[in-house]
């Protein structure tokens, strides 16, 4: 390691003990930035990066619900409020039993990159909750959101802090949370993003995080005079980012053989067609059922307890959460002649995988980049909720197909090497610090 990022991340990791996420997602950070603020030393005079590693803000509180049994339960909420230079905080609230706020931190340090990445005015956030929505019934889901609200609600407004989606939250827990800051503060606002259409929702939104980071891929195969069409795809998860980049990706003409979920994956050879992604989606999202059903009711594979990796692909879209793709699996993936890397899920490979696929020189998108589209239609939202409009399916769509060009764009213009090979990690890191950075050093010391 860099001897100068080893000093640095000293510090880091003696102030945030036990906090190995966000230790990881700095440390990659810090090897794209540290080179280039030496070469920018207003940057390191000031201090920039050891202010964005340090959150403006951290709230933990007790969420207290009553069960369907009339049991009290009790949970942790949180709301990390990370960086404001550009714009109020946004990102999204993870409800899920691992929730810890090692994994929040590393999730609004990303959003900061991220958010900043899509050129729209937003500063970055992250919260949830140790809450399981799985196995709980409607009521009880209504429950926590209401108490999870009552506090949460003291902190956010819509020019302060606006929330939206993340694992276990959808548009029912939106919708639930929506209603009761809605109830408690006796205002129409747009506090949350990826609200149902009725309501001040954006179309698209749903679709918007796998649709971009398929956009992303495409921009990325661009760059070799590849396209989609017929190549072979695995994905991984099958919750809302998952189904919208199978969906994209078989319109763009590839085929999807892979989804999977906690327990294990599914291996469809014929690819998940239109007609069987519809039936993935009233499985996940209406009954909630598991990904081993689809096995049975098609006649194909599932693979308890593992995941997708090790089939054969052209490409693979990680979209179920962080981790997932370790050194090993990296190395399967591309020995079995993956040439490209498009991240749906926040830091889904380890840092050895990222070292795989840097070293074997493959297209590589990091989260931060090629899932920015979710956010960005977020935002997108927010203007169309300040504006008190409701833009065309298209409209949006147009937009967001822009934001992930430009991001792309912002990449290869401070990722490309000597070699011309486009170092994509370094470009997004980059890219998304110069704007967040100029603002902090015009706003000074605060
Ligand atoms: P969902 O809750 O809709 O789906 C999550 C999927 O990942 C499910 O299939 C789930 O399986 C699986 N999963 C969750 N945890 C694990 C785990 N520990 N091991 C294996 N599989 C797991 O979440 P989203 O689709 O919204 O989010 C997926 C990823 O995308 C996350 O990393 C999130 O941070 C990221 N992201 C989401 C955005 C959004 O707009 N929603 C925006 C940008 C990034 P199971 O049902 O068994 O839990």
């Amino acid at each position: 390691m860099d001897p100068r990022v080893e000093k640095f991340m000293a510090v880091i990791t003696a102030k945030n003990q036990g906090e190995r996420e966000f230790h990881q997602a700095v440390q990659e950070v810090a090897e794209s930035l540290i080179p280039f603020i030496e070469e920018n030393p207003k940057y390191k005079y000031a201090k920039i990066l050891e202010r964005i590693a340090e959150p403006e803000r951290i709230i933990i509180f007790r969420v207290p619900w009553i069960d369907d049994k009339g049991e009290i339960q009790i949970n942790k909420g949180y709301r990390i409020e990370m960086n404001s230079a550009i714009g109020p905080y946004k990102g999204g609230l993870r409800f899920h039993p691992t929730v810890n706020l090692g994994i929040l931190k590393f999730l609004a340090f990303e959003q900061v990159f991220k958010n900043s990445l899509t050129t729209l005015p937003m500063g970055g956030g992250k919260g949830g909750s140790d809450f399981d929505p799985k196995g709980k019934t409607d009521n009880e889901v209504m429950k926590f959101c209401q108490s999870f609200m009552s506090e949460l609600c003291r902190h956010i407004g819509p020019e302060t802090d606006i929330p939206a989606g993340d694992i276990g939250v959808g548009g029912r827990e939106i919708g639930f949370m929506f209603g009761q800051y809605k109830r408690l503060r006796n205002e129409f606002t747009g506090v949350l993003t990826g609200k149902g259409r009725e309501w001040g929702g954006s179309l698209i939104r749903p679709e918007a995080t796998g649709y971009g980071c398929v956009y992303f891929a495409q921009a990325m195969l661009g760059t070799r005079n590849e396209s989609l069409e017929g190549k072979t795809i695995a994905v991984s998860g099958s919750g809302n980012v998952a189904q919208y980049a199978t969906e994209k990706a078989t319109e763009l003409g590839a085929k999807v053989v892979t989804m999977s979920d906690s327990s294990g994956f599914i291996y469809d050879p014929m690819g998940i067609d239109k007609d069987k992604l519809d039936w993935i989606m009233e499985l996940k999202n209406i009954k909630r059922g598991r990904i081993s059903e689809y096995a049975d009711n098609f006649g194909v594979e599932y693979y308890e307890g593992k995941r997708p990796w090790l089939i054969k692909c052209d490409v693979a879209l990680p979209c179920a959460t962080e981790n997932e793709i370790n050194e090993e699996d990296a190395e399967l993936l591309v020995n079995n002649g993956c040439f490209a890397v498009s991240e749906g899920a926040n830091m889904p490979s380890t840092a050895e995988a990222v070292e795989i696929y840097l070293k074997k020189r493959i297209l590589y998108g990091p989260g931060k980049a090629a899932n920015a589209g979710g956010v960005a239609v977020s935002g997108l939202e927010m203007t169309q909720n300040s504006m008190r409009i409701s833009w065309h399916r298209e409209e949006v769509d147009d937009k967001l197909r822009q934001i992930m060009k430009d991001i792309h764009e912002t990449c290869i213009r401070f990722g490309r090497e000597n070699d011309g090979f486009i170092n994509y990690v370094n470009g997004a890191n980059i890219g998304g610090f110069v704007k967040v950075a100029d603002a902090m050093l015009a706003q000074g010391a605060v």
